[in-house]
């Protein structure tokens, strides 16, 4: 996979780095600082169950140990820091986001994608405790080399990974400066994907929908060019999707992942088992079906302090103004999101139990759909359509990182993996609504400003 060959091509540089230019003696002296995490409950990310009273060791940006206490050597030099009574899980990764399209959660304006902006919201996820995300599709040429600069560490936020430019047939722009590519033959597919690929995109994604019928649906010759020539050019294919018949057809062409649930029917066999056989992943974007109709219906979580200390008042303003409230009333389509969203959680929870992979992402970015906050709703959501809070936890860290290709370095906390983590004071496991009682975000080893931090000091 390039994804692959592009991070093992960095560990390679790191590796050089650390070996040629510093001597062995300044080596021993920069040795990275030792801290140790005691007495907290652990969620490793793995799907095994809590540990209860924990010891985690981190050594610069990695965990070296983890475990029960007792169980793991405490090195003598470390600085020993007791957080009895918390958990500790790891951060979030969002395999389904936007970036770039609004300055402020709320507004949809040209000139949104600048480089501030992208960086803006990469910080808004990480103070949430969403240290990785995935922007899918509707990025700018310019977001190859903010990754590129971010992941050699010149840039902060959350951890980024893209899918550039994306691949519909909707003929008019949906935001300004859309510059999704929008093929009209199978040719003009295998093209575009070849101009795409050399930017070495970590996945490709397309939308196969028509929008409730309003628009235009990609053609089936059109996106099984696009899927075939992307796996020549070794790029997985992510799809928006919406009914079963198309999910069906773009399994039978070899598509990787689903970027949404299926919304009109229940699943049923077929694509369960096609499903499992093949290691095709869900990303159920919940919280994306709820916000269609959240402000109309001026839905709970509006009120949420979680919610309220993360954004702009003036963008919370507007999605809670009579206006906005009265077009979401007025949509013809209401009465279909909401049934959209009833049958997304159906079939989340018919799928997980048949052994699907189930990811986990919120289509938040996009104007009115809050990077950070969605995550944690999205959560809740999950636990709503019937899994435990520990599936929801384990799809957003262990599972998102292996489809990242990187189950071995991040995602969990096991020797080894990145120290991305979250201390919660309250426990997840017992009501998932936990996971916004953030005490502390961590990224590679360091405390990063957290919303509540950032609410504690009054900004
Ligand atoms: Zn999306």
């Amino acid at each position: 996979m390039k994804t692959i060959n592009r991070s093992f091509a960095w560990s390679i540089l790191g590796l050089f780095l650390s070996v040629h230019a510093i001597s062995p003696r300044a080596a021993a002296q920069a040795k990275p600082r030792q801290i140790v995490l005691k007495g907290a409950r652990l969620i490793d990310g793995t799907g095994r169950p809590a540990i209860e009273s924990s010891v985690i060791v981190l050594e610069g940006d990695h965990v070296v140990a983890a475990g029960k206490a007792g169980t793991v050597s405490i090195p003598k030099d470390a600085e020993v820091r007791d957080v009895s009574g918390k958990t500790i899980m790891p951060a979030l990764i969002n395999l389904h986001g936007h970036l770039g399209l609004s300055s402020n959660g709320a507004d949809n304006v040209a000139g949104n994608y600048t480089q501030e902006n992208v960086l803006k919201q990469l910080n808004k996820y990480l103070s949430y405790g969403v240290a990785t995300v995935t922007s899918l599709g509707q990025d700018e040429d310019e977001i190859y080399k903010i990754r590129d600069a971010q992941h050699a560490g010149t840039l902060g936020g959350a951890r980024l990974y893209t899918a550039g430019r994306g691949f519909l047939e909707y003929t008019g722009k949906t935001y300004p400066n859309d510059h999704r590519y929008r093929p009209q033959t199978p040719d003009e597919a295998r093209a575009d994907v070849r101009e795409l690929a050399p930017h070495h995109p970590d996945f490709l994604k397309m939308w196969v929908d028509d929008g409730l019928g309003h628009g235009v649906k990609i053609k089936p010759e059109v996106y099984q060019a696009i899927i075939d020539e992307a796996h020549k050019q070794h790029i997985r294919v992510f799809a928006h999707e919406f009914y079963l018949n198309d999910a069906k057809a773009l399994l039978a062409t070899g598509l990787d992942g689903f970027a949404h649930s299926i919304r009109d029917q229940p699943v049923d066999q077929d694509v369960m088992q096609t499903m499992k056989a093949r290691g095709v992943f869900l990303i159920p974007t919940l919280v994306r079906d709820e916000v269609l109709f959240a402000y109309a219906d001026n839905l709970k979580w509006l009120d949420d302090p979680f919610f309220q200390a993360g954004y702009d008042p003036a963008a919370i303003a507007f999605v809670r103004s009579p206006q906005n409230v009265e077009k979401g009333r007025k949509d013809p389509d209401i009465a279909k999101y909401r049934a959209g969203l009833e049958m997304a959680k159906k079939n989340l929870k018919t799928l997980s139990d048949a052994g699907v992979k189930i990811a986990f992402g919120t289509d938040s970015g996009i104007p009115t759909r809050f990077p950070g906050y969605f995550e944690h709703r999205e959560l809740q959501l999950m636990v709503e359509a019937g899994l435990t809070p520990m599936q929801a936890i384990v799809a957003a860290t262990g599972t998102n990182a292996e489809i990242l290709g990187g189950a071995k370095t991040f995602g969990t906390l096991q020797p080894g993996r990145r120290a991305d983590f979250l201390v919660l004071d309250a426990n997840p496991l017992d009501d998932i609504h936990n996971t916004e009682k953030l005490a502390a975000v961590w990224q590679s080893g360091k405390i990063v400003p957290s919303v509540s931090a950032i609410t504690m000091s009054g900004n």
